[in-house]
C-alpha cells in the first residue's frame, strides 16, 4: 500500500479520462468546453497500464471522472476492463448524469458498482441556469434508475452556492427521506479561473452542519482509511448527508486519494504546483517496474496540506481539466 511522511495510505484512484464536457456548469466551465485541438487523451492500453501499476501499489479503489466521463465512446469498455480486475473493490464514476438514464444497467453490467451524480439544485430552473441545460428531471430519473439497477453507492454532489442553493437543505432532506442516497454538500473551490465567482458565491458548508444538528442529524465517526468527507446520519432518514469543506483545517488529513489527469499526469493534490508525467512510461508493459517505481518516489513530495486558505490553487484552472 502506498503510504506518505505524514502516515497517510493512498487505495483510491481518481482517473481523468477526459477534458471534455457537454454542460457549462457556472462554476467549472461557464463557457462550455472550449476545444483546444490537442486532446490526446489516455488511451485503453495506457489507462490499462495505469491500472496496473497502481493495483500493484495497493489501490483497490478507482473513480473514473473527467470533464464528462461518460462522453467518450469507449466508456463502457473502459469501465469493463477495470471492473474485470478483481482487486478493485470499488469502480466509481462521477457524472452530470446526461445519459444515465439510458445507459445505468450498461454501466452496472461493465463493473461499475459507486456512482456519484452532479445536481446542484431540485429546482428545474435553477438547474438549467447553473448547469445551461435544463435537464434536472432527466437526471433525477437517471439516480432512480441507477438505484434500480443496483449501484450499491450511489452520491448526489451539490456544489454549495450563496445565494443560489442555500435555501435548499430542505428540499434535499425530504428528497433522503425515503431514497437510499448520500447528498454531498461541497463547498465551493477556488480554481485558476474563477475567483470572481468564488468570491461571490463561497459559502462554508458550517451553515449547513448546523441546521444538520439543530434538527437532530448526528455527525458519524469516521471510518478508518474514509475520505475526507463529514457524514451526517439521522434515524428517520433513508439517505445520509455529506460535508466536504476542503478550507476546514483538517481536511487534508484524511487525505486518502491521488489523480492521473487525462493526458496522464500523477497530481498529489487537487491544488498542487506540479503534475508529474508518467505518459511516456505508458508506451508497454514492459515498463510497469518503472512507472511502479517514479509514482511510489513520488509520493516523498506529497504535501501535509494545500493552500487554499492562502488563494494558492496550484496549476489547476478548473475541475474539468484535472479531473474533479
Ligand atoms: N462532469 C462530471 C460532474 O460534473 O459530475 C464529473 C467532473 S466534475 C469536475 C466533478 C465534480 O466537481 C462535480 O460534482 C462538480 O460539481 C465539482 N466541481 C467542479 N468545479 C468545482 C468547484 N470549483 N468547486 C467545487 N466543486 C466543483
Ligand atoms: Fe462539466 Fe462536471 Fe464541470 Fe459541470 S462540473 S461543467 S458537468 S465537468
Amino acid at each position: 500500500m502506498l503510504v506518505d511522511k505524514y502516515n497517510r495510505s493512498f487505495p483510491y484512484l481518481r482517473l481523468s479520462i477526459t477534458e471534455v464536457c457537454n454542460f457549462s456548469c457556472n462554476y467549472c466551465l461557464p463557457d462550455g468546453y472550449k476545444k483546444t485541438g490537442a486532446e490526446h487523451f489516455l488511451n485503453q492500453d495506457e489507462i490499462r497500464r495505469l491500472v496496473d501499476a497502481f493495483v500493484e501499489l495497493g489501490v483497490w479503489k478507482i473513480r473514473l471522472t473527467g470533464g464528462e466521463p461518460t462522453i467518450r465512446k469507449d466508456f463502457t469498455e473502459i469501465a469493463k476492463m477495470i471492473g474485470d480486475r478483481p482487486e478493485i473493490d470499488t469502480l466509481a464514476f462521477t457524472t452530470n448524469g446526461y445519459r444515465l438514464k439510458e445507459r445505468a444497467q450498461e454501466w452496472h453490467d461493465a463493473g461499475l458498482n459507486a456512482i456519484n451524480v452532479s445536481i446542484d439544485s431540485l429546482n428545474a430552473k435553477k438547474f438549467h441556469a447553473i448547469t445551461g441545460h435544463d435537464r434536472m428531471q432527466e437526471v433525477r430519473e437517471g439516480i432512480d434508475k441507477a438505484i434500480e439497477v443496483g449501484f450499491k453507492d450511489v452520491k448526489i454532489n451539490v456544489v454549495l452556492l450563496k445565494g443560489v442553493n442555500d435555501d435548499e437543505l430542505d428540499n434535499y432532506l425530504e428528497y433522503v427521506k425515503d431514497t437510499p442516497v448520500s447528498v454531498r454538500y461541497i463547498e465551493l473551490m477556488q480554481t485558476g479561473d474563477n475567483l470572481t465567482y468564488f468570491n461571490k458565491f463561497h459559502l462554508s458548508s458550517d451553515t449547513v452542519k448546523d441546521k444538520l444538528l439543530a434538527q437532530g442529524w448526528v455527525e458519524n465517526i469516521r471510518a478508518l482509511g474514509a475520505g475526507p468527507a463529514a457524514n451526517f446520519t439521522h434515524a428517520d432518514y433513508a439517505g445520509s448527508i455529506g460535508l466536504i469543506a476542503p478550507y476546514s483545517k483538517d481536511f487534508c488529513t484524511n487525505c486518502n486519494r491521488l489523480r492521473i489527469t487525462s493526458s496522464g499526469d500523477l497530481r498529489l493534490c487537487l491544488f498542487g504546483n506540479v503534475g508529474i508525467p508518467l505518459r511516456h512510461m505508458l508506451h508497454n508493459d514492459d515498463q510497469k517496474g518503472d512507472l511502479v517505481a517514479a509514482i511510489s518516489k513520488q509520493l516523498d513530495y506529497k504535501a501535509s496540506s494545500h493552500f487554499l486558505a492562502l488563494g494558492d490553487t496550484g496549476i489547476m484552472t478548473n475541475l474539468s481539466s484535472t479531473g474533479g
